[in-house]
Order: C-alpha cells, then sequence, then structure tokens
C-alpha cells in the first residue's frame, strides 16, 4: 500500500496467493482446505507435556543466542546417527523456524545486487526474502516432462560473476519431487566449480518417499559451502511453536548470531524444549506420521489421475501435489476460483510459486483421507461438465 508512512520499498506490494488463501478459507461454511501447508495434525502429547513440565522448571527465560547446548547436541546426534555427518554444536543455531532461518542466512551472504539461483516452482516466500536481503533471485525453470529436476545445463547457463548461491528443496513444496543422489551429486560438483553456496532447504526431510533422504551437505566438497535450514514443523507437526536450525560454517553461524541479536536474540525457550523431546522421541513418533501422509499423498495421487482432465506425477516426498490443470483450458487462477466457489475446496494456484508453475495448481493434503475423498467427489463433479 502507499502511504507516507510506509517505507517506499513497500509500496508495490501485493497480497500472495498464500497471504489470499488465509482470507478465502472463511469464504464458506463447508470449505475443504488444501492450501497452506498446515496439516491437521497436532503436536504428539508427550512432546507437549515435556515441554510443559519443562517450562515449569524454570525454562521460560532467554537461551544462550544460538540455543540450548542441549539442543545443539541432540541436532548433532541426529546428523551422526542418520547419515553419519559429524558436527560441532557451534556449527549449529537455533532460529525460529526456518523462515527465520532463511532470513538471517540471506542477510549474512547477500551484498547489495548478488543473485541466488532458485529453481522454480519454488516456495513462494523466497522472492521476498531474497529482495529483503536486497539480492537478485535468479529463477532456474523446472518442469513436469523432467520430473522437476534440476537440469544441469540451464543450471551452468544462468551463473554469472554476481552469482552467490543457490536454493535448493528437497523433497519440494510445492512439486513433491525429490532431487536423487545423481542429482545432488552433479549439483555439488557446479557448486564447487563455480566457488558457489548451497542453501538447502531441508524442511520435509522426514517426507521422502522412494529414497532415504540425503542432504548435500553430507556429500563430500559440501561441508563447507552448504547453509542447511532445518525445521520442526513439518517432520514433527509443530509448526506453531516456530523452532528449526540453521547448521553453516562456525564463521556463519557468528555472523548470524550476530544479525540475530538486533532481530529477536534468540529463538523460545520452551519451544527449543519441545524440540530436543522431539528429537529423542523421534523413532516412536515420527515413522506413524510420516505414514500418515504417506497414505493420503498416494491416495490423493491415485484420485486425481481417475478425474478426467487433470493429472499428477507419483509423489516423490513432502505432502503437496502439483496438479496439472491445462486440459481444462483455465489458468490456474480461473481454475483455482471455480474450485473455491463450486466445489468450495481451496487450492493454490500453481503461479504463486512462479511463473513456470501456470497451468497447475498446489494442493496439501493437509486432511485425512476420508476428507480428501470428498474434496475430490467435489471436483469430479465439477468438472464433469467440460467433457475432458
Ligand atoms: N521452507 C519450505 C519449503 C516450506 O514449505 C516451509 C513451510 N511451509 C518453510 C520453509 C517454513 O518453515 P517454518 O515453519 O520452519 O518457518
Amino acid at each position: 500500500m502507499k502511504h507516507k508512512f510506509i517505507s517506499k520499498r513497500y509500496w508495490d506490494e501485493a497480497a500472495t496467493p498464500m497471504g489470499d488463501a488465509v482470507e478465502l478459507a472463511y469464504k464458506y461454511d463447508d470449505i475443504i482446505n488444501l492450501s497452506l501447508g498446515d496439516p491437521d495434525l497436532i503436536t504428539d502429547s508427550r512432546i507437549i507435556s515435556e515441554a510443559f513440565k519443562d517450562a515449569e522448571k524454570g525454562h521460560t527465560r532467554y537461551t544462550d543466542s544460538l540455543g540450548y547446548p542441549e539442543l545443539r547436541e541432540e541436532i548433532a546426534l541426529f546428523y551422526k546417527n542418520e547419515f553419519g555427518y559429524e558436527l560441532n554444536i557451534n556449527e549449529i543455531m537455533a532460529v525460529v523456524g526456518a523462515c527465520h532461518g532463511m532470513h538471517l542466512v540471506l542477510e549474512a551472504i547477500l551484498d547489495d545486487g548478488d543473485e541466488v539461483i532458485v529453481p522454480e516452482p519454488f516456495f513462494t516466500p523466497y522472492a521476498n526474502q531474497i529482495k529483503l536481503s536486497r539480492g537478485k533471485l535468479i529463477s532456474l525453470e523446472t518442469y513436469e516432462q523432467e520430473g522437476f529436476q534440476i537440469n544441469m545445463e540451464r543450471l551452468r547457463s544462468l551463473i554469472t560473476e554476481k552469482t552467490k548461491a543457490i536454493i535448493i528443496n528437497t523433497p519440494n513444496n510445492p512439486t513433491g519431487a525429490c532431487l536423487s543422489k545423481e542429482v545432488l551429486e552433479q549439483l555439488a560438483e557446479v557448486a564447487i566449480q563455480n566457488d558457489l553456496i548451497v542453501i538447502s532447504d531441508d524442511v520435509y526431510g522426514a517426507f521422502s518417499f522412494d529414497e532415504p533422504f540425503i542432504p548435500i551437505t553430507t556429500i563430500k566438497g559440501m561441508r563447507e559451502r552448504t547453509i542447511t535450514i532445518g525445521s520442526f514443523s513439518k517432520d514433527y507437526a509443530m509448526t506453531g511453536w516456530r523452532i528449526g536450525y540453521v547448521l553453516a560454517p562456525e564463521y556463519l553461524i557468528d555472523c548470524i548470531r550476530n544479525i540475530n541479536e538486533g532481530v529477536c536474540f534468540s529463538a523460545p525457550s520452551v519451544s527449543q524444549r519441545a524440540a530436543i523431546h522431539a528429537m529423542r522421541l523421534r523413532k516412536e513418533l515420527q515413522p506413524g506420521l510420516v505414514a500418515e501422509y504417506k497414505k493420503r499423498v498416494f491416495y490423493a495421487y491415485e484420485r486425481i489421475n481417475n478425474i478426467p482432465g487433470i493429472s499428477v506425477l507419483p509423489p516423490q516426498g513432502s505432502f503437496y501435489l502439483f496438479v496439472n490443470i491445462k486440459k481444462t483450458g483455465m489458468t490456474s487462477a480461473e481454475f483455482c476460483r471455480k474450485l473455491l466457489d463450486e466445489a468450495h475446496v481451496l487450492a493454490v494456484p500453481g503461479n504463486g510459486f512462479g511463473s513456470c508453475g501456470e497451468g497447475y495448481i498446489r494442493i496439501a493434503c493437509t486432511v485425512g483421507v476420508e476428507k480428501l475423498g470428498l474434496a475430490f467427489d467435489r471436483i469430479g463433479f465439477m468438472l464433469r461438465t467440460l467433457n475432458l
């Protein structure tokens, strides 16, 4: 909005499809909301009660600005046990969710006009986050016919003197694609050859259905040039606790910590305690959670591909499906508007994730199979008249 009290930098700021979805969710009483990636599942009661007990014991104050050493030790142990990857706790910082982590990271690494290559379609906030840090987003298109994988030739052709970093996000929001080990290795080679940083948004690490998830930081030669962003939001159904972490070489963590002193100093103590318990209870809690999403996603995949006119690739990871709607002849926005008004189902237009997302809609499997079933009944009914 244009107003003398608002910084001119924000005068042209338009509402994002995500922001719109928050409001549209209240339009009808019987809406099935498949828009935002905030699932219906709540945090396991064991995590809640342990965190609550810790709060009563006095964990209610600022913590070390990097986070409780106990949490960072738990994160280090996780990487050692899961990936055989050794971390020093000074290479780990607790942050207020992955979004906060990304903001601090971009602030720390970007000089004015530095370019950041981002595979598109991408998680919408990256664009503003890069802009806020005075960087320039360079879009690397990925396509359904290539399984939304990163094409190395296309990537190489975008690298310039100004390229500082590449952001990767696997398992991916919004496409559900996972970067294969071969692609990660090729990507590592390009990053090393061109002396680039890779910022790896690993927030859906637990949701890799086909192949085991591999953090790119664990690939040879990548440790010194990878900044990993992790989160408890999805892997432990803890979106509202606002807790995540950044892994990076110690000098970068020091810089990020200094920037964060003027932002929020430390992540919330109670949420850090909850994260410690989440990690300790991981083996008991996570398999059920992941199995539930996998069930939903594969159910949705079957149903979508049985509706004439729309289609989707087999799911690989995360809990999103990027549904091809091109045969309907509608734009993503037209389709989502019709879906909302006629079927009372809320989804996000694919072009909200970058222009190459046009012709797609994103469905988040954030409700159970029964409700998903109802949503697909309604979508099938809505499309029947198009005779596709
Ligand atoms: N990255 C991606 C790809 C996401 O989908 C999300 C949440 N939807 C985030 C980051 C932000 O996660 P957090 O809740 O930890 O800020």
